[in-house]
């Protein structure tokens, strides 16, 4: 497996936006980029493809220098969120358009085809036209055409963002299994965080045409590098704290709280900081509390309470609780996380 199968270092520059991005996929890797609306994700998208030039910097793929060749020859495929299929094609025509293009003779096309047609299930659509299909069956439909060329790479922009929530997780499913079979390397590019890490291998999660972060999806969940890659993950408290290093550990001043110690890092921190703590990671309790306050809100789930704890100080903290709840809203309750859940994350620039 090559590490540096894909090398991404491009700067993009449009009249009200600029694009940074650098990083690697390795060969056989799902990798997701994932961030808000109009972060750039598309963009990046673009120039790997060829359906847009960087105005500096390089993309190699597999040791070749793609900057400047077409996007016909980039071997790379491409899945979009509303299938762009053909619809004056049936299914079969569809899947096998990559492969005439690619000039295969046609024996070896329809082979190919049937075996796109098997491999995806849909053999009994061969003959259907696409406009007839359900959006499950076109997003399958354009997968396998994507695929058929046997591309260096797969790009996938938000592919089941049309579909509805129990569809999606099925194609997901689905996808991630015919990817760990078949082992080709792609791009997927989502808005949607619950997406990203339950897919990807690894993920780069951007932020105004900048990669705040890389690395696999409980890296950059439980140890986030940036304020915005701990809030765009998932539900998170960042709290204002100073840090010291001693001996027993980092000394931790989180504001109007209790002074905690944390076990020591890798890194000798100090000065101001912001202590993260997932709302899972908070437990009610009476005893040494790290924060008391007075319980503001409390929102019944099903399989627990979402609750707000207003400090004072502009500080309210959000907890997520089991099934227990012993309090009610105006009490004052104390609270308390294991330190080994706490991150320290540097204030950003
Ligand atoms: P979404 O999730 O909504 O698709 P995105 O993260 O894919 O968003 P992009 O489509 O890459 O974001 O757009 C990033 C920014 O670049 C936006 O502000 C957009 O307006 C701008 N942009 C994209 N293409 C062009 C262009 N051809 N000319 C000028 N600005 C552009």
């Amino acid at each position: 497996m090559k590490k540096d199968f894909l090398q991404i270092d491009v700067t993009k520059n449009y009249p009200e936006f600029r694009l940074e991005a650098r990083f690697t996929v390795a060969e056989g890797e799902f990798f997701s980029l994932v961030g808000p609306s109009g972060c750039g994700k598309t963009t990046l998208l673009r120039l790997i493809s060829g359906l847009a030039r960087p105005d500096a910097g390089r993309i190699i793929l597999d040791g070749r220098d793609l900057t400047t060749v077409p996007v016909a020859e980039r071997k790379i495929g491409f899945v979009f969120q509303d299938y762009a299929l053909f619809p004056h094609l049936t299914v079969g025509g569809n899947i096998e358009y990559g492969l005439k293009i690619r000039r295969l003779p046609a024996d070896r096309r329809r082979e190919r085809t049937k075996e796109m047609l098997a491999l995806f299930e849909i053999e009994e659509l061969a003959d259907r036209r696409v406009q007839d299909l359900s959006g499950g069956e076109r997003q399958r439909v354009a997968l396998a055409r994507a695929l058929a060329p046997e591309p260096f790479l797969l790009l996938l922009d938000e592919p089941f963002a049309a579909l509805d929530y129990g569809l999606r997780r099925r194609l997901r499913r689905e996808l991630k299994e015919l990817q760990t079979k078949l082992g080709f390397t792609a791009i997927f590019v989502t808005h949607q965080q619950e997406e990203a890490l339950s897919l990807s291998g690894r993920l780069a999660v951007m932020e105004a045409g900048r990669i705040l972060q890389v690395g696999t999806a409980t890296e950059v969940y439980s140890h986030p590098a940036h304020p915005f890659v701990a809030t765009f993950l998932g539900d998170a408290n960042l709290i204002p704290c100073t840090v010291q290093t001693t001996p027993e550990g980092l000394k931790v001043h989180p504001r109007g709280g209790r002074l905690c110690l944390l076990p020591p890092g890798q890194e000798q921190l100090t000065g101001p900081h912001l202590l993260m703590v997932r709302p899972e990671d908070i437990v009610f309790t009476n005893e040494d509390p790290v924060y008391t306050g007075e319980l503001v809100t409390l929102e019944y789930l099903g399989y627990g309470f979402a609750a707000e704890v207003k400090i004072g100080d502009g500080l309210v903290l959000k907890v997520l609780t089991g099934k227990e709840m012993d309090y009610a809203l105006g009490e004052r309750v104390g609270l308390a996380f294991r330190p080994q859940t706490a991150r320290l994350i540097p204030l950003p620039t």
